[in-house]
């Protein structure tokens, strides 16, 4: 039995879902990297949920390199950035990287992340500089980098990139944080305190389609918005008070023409003015309940978040 790691340098933490045809070569590519670093390290592989042999090989792989290699388990599908949170909560690094279980985010990249951290930086964000994604999904994260950039004080070229390096105290505040829906490169960014950069090469998916569906592409992105800030919230009040505001002088300029000039088309404009007016209450109500929604759920956001079946290591 090898001697089990209590303290590492360096934790790499893969979320795995549905990779089967991924797995073998990302083995055969990461660990040889590792390996030649010449420093202790681990990896850590959850689970999420696959249905297919995912799991297995993963069990396989822990058998061959116990020593470096831990699994854990999820019983149920609960998403990439909870995945990669389960491993943070269990890290004994004091270095971590993630990484993608597609190989499109290359394993070869990681000692250019280390040096960043090596020059003293304790975040350090991959940019991928020939991203390999549909023209869709390049486009909607542009979008998305942009909202995010004028609401959010969080500064960087590529959130979506997930081959990213943290210094334990960074991935610490992650976990204590408790965040339940959340953007993890988001989130880690806001507690770092000497963030970097560094281009990574992007690769196309080894096999396999991406596990992002439209709908989970849009709920994340929600979570990166909602997560860190309440400025769109805060603008749709702002805009149903104008439209309220607009609406009651236009009510009053009808009431005066109606008043003072005589019924016109049968009183129809009025009848709009007047619907137009309670439309927008009605608009800055949501806007004020969302707001509330909005502040209530920041407060809640710490049940439990995920359940984890079966964890393979040394204790
Ligand atoms: N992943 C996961 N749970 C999910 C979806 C994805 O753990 O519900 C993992 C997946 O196995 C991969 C990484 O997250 O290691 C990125 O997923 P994917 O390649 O599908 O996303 P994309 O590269 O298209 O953004
Ligand atoms: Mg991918």
């Amino acid at each position: 039995m090898p001697e089990p790691v209590k303290a590492v340098f360096l934790s790499v933490v893969i979320p795995v879902f549905n990779e089967e045809p991924n797995l073998p070569t990302l083995f055969a590519r990461l660990f040889p990297v590792l390996d030649g670093l010449g420093k202790t390290y681990e990896v850590l592989f959850t689970n999420d949920g696959s249905s297919d042999r995912s799991f297995e090989l993963l069990r396989g792989q822990h058998a061959a390199r116990s020593d470096v290699t831990r699994v854990i388990d999820f019983n149920a599908n609960y998403g990439q950035h909870m995945a990669v949170m389960a491993a943070f909560e269990r890290v004994r690094g004091e270095i971590v990287i993630t990484l993608d279980a597609d190989l499109q985010d290359p394993p070869e990249e990681i000692p250019k992340l280390l040096e960043k951290i090596d020059a003293g930086f304790d975040y350090v964000g991959g940019r991928r500089i020939n991203r390999k994604d549909n023209l869709f999904r390049s486009l909607a994260s542009r979008i998305v980098n942009f909202v995010r950039s004028q609401t959010t004080n969080i500064e960087m070229t590529d959130q979506g990139c997930m081959l990213r390096a943290y210094r334990r105290a960074v991935v610490d505040a992650v976990v204590r944080s408790g965040a339940i829906n959340t953007f993890i490169p988001a989130l880690a960014y806001s507690f770092s305190s000497k963030p970097t950069e560094v281009d990574v090469r992007h690769d196309e998916r080894l096999a396999g389609e991406s596990n992002y569906s439209i709908y989970k592409l849009i709920r994340l992105n929600f979570d990166l918005i909602t997560g860190f800030t309440l400025v769109p919230l805060q603008l749709f009040t702002i805009l149903s008070l104008l439209c309220a505001t607009g609406s009651l002088v236009l009510v009053l300029y009808l009431a005066y023409r109606r008043i003072f000039l005589g019924v016109e088309v049968e009183g129809v404009f009025t009848l709009f003015g007047i619907l137009f007016f309670l439309l927008s209450v009605a608009m800055v109500g949501i806007g004020l309940i969302g707001e509330y929604v909005g502040r209530t759920y920041q407060v809640i956001r710490t049940r439990q978040r995920y359940f984890v079946r079966e964890i393979l290591e040394i204790k």
